[in-house]
């Protein structure tokens, strides 16, 4: 028989996994000297009004600052959200982050979640009990999100400063501001609105529930750097990124993912080594658009990811057997 939820409060669990949102520091005005200090189980005890609108479960994935979190620790969040987003007596799940590397795990589990329940991942730019603290009313947003019914199927969001984003076309833009998680040009997909989150756009590559990628096959995931490249950049970290056992390189590229010199002479000492090159741009948005020039060297572009997108879709990519030409595809589709 098939439950009928609409008559019980939706079950949202709230994965914890560290970052400022979990952080305090020694004084309410000490903006950046902080340490990872609250359980997902404090988080949800600072702010009593979440509870009103779901039942909230809380599970504590890990406990650190995002900049910390390695591939090993990014497979194992995927693996306890698939986990809990199996389970039918779950809605929809929060995951609490750090903002550093936020934009890089929740466009993994934007690939790998076989699901159209809400996730939605959340952050703060301010310690938990700084002076005006944007945790809170974050949290606060990222549970409404979760229990929009609109929000369904829409892929991994992102909410943060009353804004939610896809998880494709989202990324940090700032250091220390509070309107530090911003998207690309194609990102902003809703508001957060009284207590409902409101949309005006949809995601249309591919994501979740019509991605390939499962996370149940998965069990490793392959050394992909990024470069960045800039006016007489030499060949010197290609070398060495293809010495340490990389297995694709993304250039963040000038402009259209422009190669300088050095950064081509890389491409073609990887090619000569069996590894893959990606062109991305340092830009920060944008299309990069395949060059004439691509084809000689085997050269991949990025398309509209960003080159931390980009290594997360070539690190899936080559974990599931993919070639350069099935690269290409999932650069453009996914
Ligand atoms: N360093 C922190 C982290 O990413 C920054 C933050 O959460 O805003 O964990």
């Amino acid at each position: 028989m098939i439950e009928d939820t609409s008559k019980r409060r939706p079950c949202v669990v709230v994965v914890g996994t560290g970052g400022t949102i979990a952080s305090s520091a020694a004084v309410s005005t000490d903006f950046h000297n902080y340490d990872v200090s609250d359980s997902v189980e404090q988080i949800l005890a600072a702010v009593p009004d979440a509870a009103k609108l779901a039942d909230l479960r809380g599970i504590q994935a890990i406990n650190v600052g995002s900049h910390k979190i390695d591939n090993s620790i990014l497979l194992s969040l995927a693996r306890c959200v698939s986990e809990v987003l199996v389970d039918p007596g779950t809605d929809a799940v929060v995951i609490t982050h750090g903002t550093d590397t936020l934009e890089e795990s929740a466009y993994f589990l934007h690939l790998v979640l076989r699901t159209t329940k809400p996730v939605v991942v959340v952050g703060a730019m301010r310690p938990a009990r700084s002076l005006s603290s944007d945790g809170p009313l974050n949290f606060f947003n990222a549970v409404v999100t979760a229990t929009t019914p609109s929000s369904r199927g829409m892929g991994v969001l992102v909410v943060a400063n009353g804004h939610v984003y896809g998880a494709r076309d989202v990324m940090k833009r700032d250091t220390t501001s509070i309107d530090a998680i911003q998207g690309s040009k194609f990102g902003l997909l809703g508001e957060v609105s009284g207590n409902a989150a409101r949309f005006f756009h949809s995601p249309v590559q591919r994501h979740t529930a019509s991605s390939e990628f499962d996370i149940n096959a998965l069990h490793e995931l392959p050394q992909v750097d990024i470069l960045f490249d800039h006016q007489a950049a030499g060949t010197h970290l290609c070398r060495a990124s293809v010495d340490a056992g990389s297995e694709a390189i993304v250039v963040a590229g000038t402009g259209n993912g422009s190669l300088s010199p050095g950064l081509r002479e890389g491409a073609a000492l990887a090619r000569d080594a069996g590894v893959v090159f990606i062109r991305a741009s340092r830009t920060g948005q944008g299309i990069v658009a395949p060059l004439n020039s691509d084809a000689e060297l085997g050269i991949i572009t990025a398309g509209s990811l960003t080159p931390q997108k980009a290594r997360i879709l070539a690190m899936l990519g080559i974990a599931c057997g993919k070639d350069a030409d099935q690269l290409q595809q999932a650069f453009n589709s996914y």
